[in-house]
């Protein structure tokens, strides 16, 4: 039977329509349970070995158009659509994203499972369902509000399976629900992901906005990703779940492996378990005790374990690395807390120095430190990042096990990243080289054939105006705001923090207000577009949250302005957004303080999409500047050696810089001028404003003057229509370094050792 017939079908069965009578949401969901068919006939993909990527978070997206995409009948799909009149593209809408993850990291992990399941690999994701996700972001009076994010519905891409599993806690157990969602590589088998829930999650113990009662264990575990954590009650109840999931994967992964008839001893023969960052640390000790319960000795199981686990740092950032108080551990898990503690003691036999310590001599147990010591494999996330980890932050355990560390530059899925969000720019590159860059982003380097194909550069430069006039459209109907599409896309996305220094773009932006107050007359206007949750408890984050939504209502409010500058904060940015902007940004905004950004991910986004960089030297950006040479990015500010440098020396001041250079002064004092205090609310401003001349962690106005320097070159530059589309095509051509199938062959190759 044809496609179209088994979707009239499924209609007919489900709603006693044809696709020509349907709804947009009738077909939605026929189309949902088609595809979830096709899923089904596919086979697993097997192996004597199986990675199991263990992660708090799975930023996955929509799945509608990517499961298409794999399964190679999208296009197909869209051409039946379109024939009853229906367009593929409005059906995606229907589709809620599921909230399992918050940033770069979630999405990485999501990324990485595409490519697994592409490369043919046996591996498995492993996580929770969270009910009410991270939260649903709404701005009110320009003040971030968070909500509840419900997305699990009757009829969705989850299935329960028949597993479950028995999690014990100190004084209670809880058993525990395995869910799949199908993961299908791209033209090719597919993988699972599992996500583990309690059954008595109860949603009205929400109060107000994503407040809960922190105490009800069996009925709060998976409401929420991240539950506020400045309480007691909040950091237990985050240990409650990490467990939750180590404990139920562990005992998933050795079951899987007395079925599959592998001999425990031999675990890391058929098992490697990636750590993704911290969170699922306690899978160390839970395999040691679940195995010791096997009946190997304690130091057989340690030595089980050392063979099987790796870990992956994402951050240097002190504050983001997990320590929870050893009285935690032992009230939420006592069973751990024997082996945690003769972890610890051998590590003390082994070693004097404090700082490489599990239990340090606070009681407060380093979760990284386990999984450093008790891994095979420490990996950064971008060149620059693994070299500062072996050159200072982890320089006491690189001098230890100098074997153990090794970089893995992070990707993103170009079915996702291109093909599904960037419909045009992926078809048209494909009429000039061919489909081999979807799963081989080398292939992209083709393009570099035609840098002087004067209609090739014409033919981006108008695909890149026609995803700018699609985000403008949805920007019209989503927030009832007028963009102008032929003004510049800066665009900024990722999560609010001090390090990507939100507040220099915002810096910038009242340099351009003032100037153009005094007469200056942009040759372009500029469109400064951002996207931005900020985390609950992070005050300064939603200050600077409100300065912009703050600052964009100013703009839109004075004549002299509005015609040449205009921001834009978009409401809850997520994956869905995420696809709708990348593809229009003109600018991409890179602009951490050196050495504070990992990696990053979204600038790979933008590259693909034909964007240019305006960043520091920080994580992949670098990277990034090598491939493209200097040409064809715009890097500014210090380098991440002298940025560590003035940490060491604890040198820096933003008053010594605001007295020698007073024209950066009156930028940071407009955040508590008359103009922005009517709109605004006074003591938030002057928050921002305080950090800023006070203390400037981040070292924002160390880099203030050369930021709007080049930015200005940038725009400027951006007037050479030809000479940036050359820029665009150059960026575009380089991009296959980040494929995530890249960064996985790597995982496989010098890791995993799979197949
Ligand atoms: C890619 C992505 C991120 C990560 O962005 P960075 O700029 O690397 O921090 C965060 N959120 C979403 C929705 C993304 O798609």
């Amino acid at each position: 039977m044809d496609i179209k017939n088994q979707i009239n079908t499924i209609l007919k069965e489900k709603y006693q329509v044809s696709l020509a009578g349907a709804t947009d949401e009738q077909v939605y969901y026929s189309l949902l349970n088609y595809t979830k068919l096709l899923l089904d006939e596919k086979s697993l993909i097997s192996g004597d070995k199986r990675v199991f990527y263990f992660s708090a978070e799975f930023l996955i997206g929509k799945l509608l158009s990517n499961n298409l995409i794999n399964l190679g009948i999208y296009d197909k799909v869209a051409r039946i659509l379109k024939e009853e009149g229906k367009e593929l593209a409005l059906i995606e809408e229907i589709e809620v994203e599921p909230s399992l993850g918050n940033g770069g990291l979630g999405r990485l992990a999501a990324c990485f499972l595409d490519s697994i399941a592409t490369l043919d690999l046996p591996g498995d994701g492993i996580g929770l369902n969270y009910h009410l996700g991270l939260f649903k972001q709404k701005f009110i009076n320009n003040k971030q509000m968070e909500l509840p994010d419900p997305w699990i519905e009757t009829d969705s891409w989850l299935n329960k399976t028949a597993n479950t599993y028995t999690v014990e806690y100190g004084d209670f157990s809880l058993q525990s629900v395995m869910y799949d969602l199908d993961v299908v590589g791209y033209h090719g088998n597919k993988n699972k992901l599992h996500l583990f829930d309690v059954a008595g999650v109860d949603e009205s113990l929400v109060n107000r906005g994503i407040d809960f009662d922190k105490t009800a264990i069996a009925k709060n575990l998976t409401l929420f990703l991240y539950p506020d954590d400045s309480t007691k009650e909040g950091q237990l109840l985050r240990i409650y779940q990490q467990y939750f999931m180590v404990s139920s994967g562990a005992q998933y992964i050795l079951n899987w492996c007395r079925q599959s008839g592998f001999d425990l001893a031999d675990l890391a023969d058929h098992v490697v378990i990636q750590i993704n960052d911290t969170h699922p640390s306690l899978i160390i000790p839970e395999l040691i005790r679940l195995l010791t319960k096997e009946g190997f000795t304690l130091h057989q199981a340690v030595k089980i374990v050392e063979k099987t686990c790796a870990y992956t740092n994402h951050t240097i950032l002190k504050e983001a690395l997990e320590k929870w108080p050893r009285d935690y551990l032992k009230q939420v898990v006592p069973q751990l807390m024997d082996i945690i503690e003769s972890l610890d003691a051998i590590i003390k036999e082994r070693s004097t120095n404090q700082n490489v310590q599990i239990i340090d001599s606070q009681n407060l147990v380093h979760m990284a430190h386990m999984d450093i010591h008790f891994g095979f494999s420490v990996n950064g996330v971008a060149k620059l990042h693994t070299d500062i980890l072996k050159e200072v932050e982890l320089n006491d355990f690189y001098n230890m096990y100098p074997e153990k560390f090794n970089n893995k530059t992070n990707g993103i899925t170009f079915r996702r990243w291109l093909i599904s969000c960037n419909h045009e720019l992926a078809r048209y590159l494909e009429s000039l080289i061919g489909t081999g860059f979807k799963n081989d982003g080398s292939q992209l380097e083709k393009l570099l054939d035609f840098r002087n194909d004067k209609e090739v550069l014409a033919n981006l430069l108008k695909i890149k105006s026609s995803s700018k006039a699609a985000l403008a459209r949805h920007l019209k109907e989503t927030l009832g705001c007028d963009v102008d599409c032929d003004s510049i896309f800066d665009i900024q996305i990722k999560r609010m923090h001090e390090y990507k220094r939100q507040q220099l773009n915002v810096l910038y932006i009242i340099d351009q207000y003032l100037k153009i107050k005094a007469g200056y007359r942009p040759k372009t206007p500029l469109t400064c577009i951002f996207g931005a949750k900020a985390a609950p408890s992070y005050v300064l984050a939603k200050d600077i949250i409100h300065l912009i939504l703050s600052l964009s209502e100013l703009i839109d409010n004075d004549e002299d302005v509005a015609p040449y500058l205009k921001v834009v904060m978009v409401e809850n940015y997520d994956v869905t957004l995420a696809q709708r902007l990348f593809p229009a940004a003109d600018i991409s905004e890179q602009i951490s303080l050196a050495s504070k950004e990992a990696s990053g991910t979204g600038n790979m986004k933008f590259m693909l999409n034909g964007a240019v960089t305006l960043g520091t030297d920080d994580g992949a950006n670098v990277e990034i500047h090598d491939l493209v040479g200097d040409d064809n990015v715009y890097i500014f500010g210090a380098s991440s050696s002298e940025v560590i440098e003035h940490y060491r020396l604890d040198d820096y001041s933003p008053q010594d810089i605001l007295e020698s250079k007073p024209h950066l002064r009156k930028l940071v004092d407009f955040i508590i001028g008359d103009q922005l205090s009517v709109i605004g609310d006074k003591e938030s401003l002057t928050r921002v404003y305080q950090e800023l001349v006070g203390r400037d962690y981040f070292m924002t106005l160390l880099d203030l003057e050369n930021y709007i320097e080049v930015k200005e070159k940038m725009l400027d530059d951006y007037q050479q229509r030809e000479k940036w589309s050359v820029k665009m095509l150059v960026n575009i051509a380089m991009a296959g370094f980040f494929s995530s199938d890249r960064t996985i062959g790597q995982y496989n190759e010098e890791i995993w050792k799979l197949k």
